[in-house]
C-alpha cells in the first residue's frame, strides 16, 4: 500500500517544504491539469472553436464527469452530472425531493451541516410560501426526530468541523421507513471514504469537487439522482442545457432524460477538463485502499499530538469507524495557532469558534509528513509561538 501511495503522491505538485493538511478545503494540484486545460484552450478553443461542442465531445462532459465519479461514490453510470457550485445542487435536490412528497412540510437537518446547505434551504422555503419548516436537530437527535411528518431528510454525511459520520443507509432507511426522502451532501464524503449510494438507497446526493477530489478553485459540484426517481423528478431550476432538447428552442419546458434534467445552464468546459484530468488520479486505486490508509494517516496524527501536545482537545470522534477523513483539535487560540503552522510549513485551517481542522489526503500524504507536522504543532504549543501579534489578526479567508 505504501508503494502505491508513493505512486499516487508523484502525480501532485506539492510545494517544497509544504506539509499541507487542508485537502479537506482544497485538494492539492495534480501535476497533469495544466496540460491538460492548455491543451483544451489550444485545441480544442483555440482551433475548434463552437464546433468543439460536438467535435471535442464537450457537450458530453457533465455526463463523462459524473460517471468518473459515480465510480467513487456507488452511483451506476448515468446518474450523476455536473455543474454550478454545490450551493446550488443542494437547491435542486432538495426542491425537487419536496416536489415528490408534497404533503408532507417539514425539512430535518442538523447543526452540524455545513451553513450554506441550511442557508440555501431557508431561500427555498421562503421562496416556495407553502409553510415548510427547516427543523434543526443536534446531529445524535436526528434518527429521533425522523416521523411522519418529514418530507426529506437533508443531512452531510461527515461534519465539516468534528469529522463526525453519519450512518448513511440506517437514517435512509428510517426516512424511506417514515414515508421521507433523503439527500446526502457528500461534501466530505467524496474522495474522503468509500461511499455506497446505491446500497445505502439514497434518494438524492450532491457535493463538490475542489476538497478530496482535488478539481480545483470553484471546480463543479456534482448531484445525484437514484435511477428509480430520475425520470420523475421535476428539475426547479429548469434551465435549457436540463431540457429534453436544448436546441429545438421551444417556448416550454420539457425535462432532459434522466438526472440530464438537473443540467442548468451552459457546462464550464476549462472547469470540467480540468477535473477531468485530477480524477485520473484515481484510476489505480479503490476506496478501500483509500480508506485503510486515511486511518492508518489520521490515527498515527491523534497518537502523536495527544502525546506532544496536551493542551490540545480531540474535537473529533476517537473511533475511526466514527468519523470521515479529517481530525480536528479544540484550542481556545486555534485560530493564531494554525497561521503558526502556515508559517511554519504545516496548512491546516481553522473553523469558529475554536476548531483546528486537519484533513487526511492519502494520494499525496506520507506517514512521515503526518510525523512533521506533530513535531511543528508540539514546538508551537510547547514555546507558544502562536502567541504573536502578527498570527492574531484574521484574513478574509480562514
Ligand atoms: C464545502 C461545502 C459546501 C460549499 O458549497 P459551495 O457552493 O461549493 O461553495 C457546501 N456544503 C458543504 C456540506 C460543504 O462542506
Amino acid at each position: 500500500m505504501t508503494d502505491l501511495f508513493a505512486r499516487t503522491r508523484d502525480l501532485f505538485r506539492i510545494p517544497d517544504g509544504v506539509v499541507y493538511l487542508d485537502g479537506n478545503s482544497l485538494g492539492v494540484m495534480p501535476k497533469a491539469v495544466g496540460a491538460r486545460v492548455q491543451k483544451t484552450i489550444d485545441a480544442e478553443w483555440g482551433e475548434m472553436l463552437i464546433t468543439a461542442w460536438n467535435k471535442a465531445g464537450w457537450m458530453d462532459m457533465p455526463a463523462h464527469v459524473g460517471d468518473r465519479i459515480g465510480r467513487l461514490i456507488g452511483a451506476p453510470a448515468g446518474s450523476v452530472t455536473m455543474g454550478d457550485t454545490l450551493s446550488i445542487k443542494v437547491y435542486q435536490a432538495l426542491a425537487s425531493a419536496l416536489d415528490l412528497n408534497p404533503t408532507r412540510k417539514v425539512v430535518l437537518s442538523d447543526n452540524g451541516n455545513f451553513p450554506t446547505d441550511l442557508y440555501m434551504a431557508q431561500g427555498l422555503l421562503a421562496s416556495l410560501g407553502k409553510g415548510h419548516e427547516l427543523k434543526i436537530v443536534a446531529p445524535e437527535e436526528v434518527e429521533a426526530n425522523i416521523d411522519e411528518s418529514v418530507a426529506t431528510l437533508m443531512i452531510t454525511e461527515v461534519d465539516y468541523r468534528t469529522g463526525r459520520l453519519h450512518d448513511m443507509k440506517r437514517l435512509t432507511q428510517k426516512a424511506h421507513a417514515a414515508g421521507a426522502l433523503a439527500i446526502w451532501d457528500l461534501a466530505h464524503s467524496a474522495g474522503a471514504i468509500p461511499v455506497d449510494l446505491t446500497g445505502a438507497d439514497a434518494d438524492f446526493a450532491v457535493g463538490c469537487t475542489y476538497k478530496y477530489l482535488n478539481g480545483g478553485p470553484g471546480a463543479p459540484a456534482f448531484i445525484y439522482v437514484a435511477p428509480r426517481l430520475a425520470e420523475k423528478v421535476r428539475p426547479a431550476l429548469s434551465g435549457w442545457i436540463g431540457h429534453e432538447a436544448p436546441f429545438a428552442f421551444d417556448l416550454d419546458y420539457r425535462p432532459g432524460k434522466g438526472v440530464e434534467r438537473m443540467r442548468v445552464g451552459t457546462p464550464p468546459i476549462l472547469a470540467l477538463t480540468a477535473l477531468d484530468a485530477a480524477l485520473d488520479a484515481w484510476d489505480d486505486v479503490t476506496m478501500d485502499q483509500v480508506r485503510a490508509r486515511s486511518i492508518e494517516l489520521s490515527e498515527h496524527f491523534i497518537a502523536e499530538v495527544e502525546r506532544r501536545c496536551p493542551d490540545l482537545e480531540l474535537a473529533s470522534p476517537g473511533d475511526p469507524m466514527m468519523r470521515g477523513s479529517q481530525v480536528s483539535f479544540r484550542f481556545a487560540e486555534g485560530y493564531a495557532a494554525i497561521q503558526a503552522l502556515i508559517a511554519k510549513g504545516v496548512i491546516g485551517d481553522f473553523r469558529a469558534p475554536d476548531i483546528m481542522r486537519f484533513g487526511f489526503t492519502p494520494l499525496y500524504l506520507s506517514l512521515d509528513d503526518v510525523t512533521k507536522a506533530a513535531e511543528i504543532l508540539e514546538d508551537i504549543m510547547a514555546n507558544r509561538l502562536w502567541d504573536a501579534p502578527e498570527f492574531k489578526a484574521r484574513s478574509k479567508v480562514t
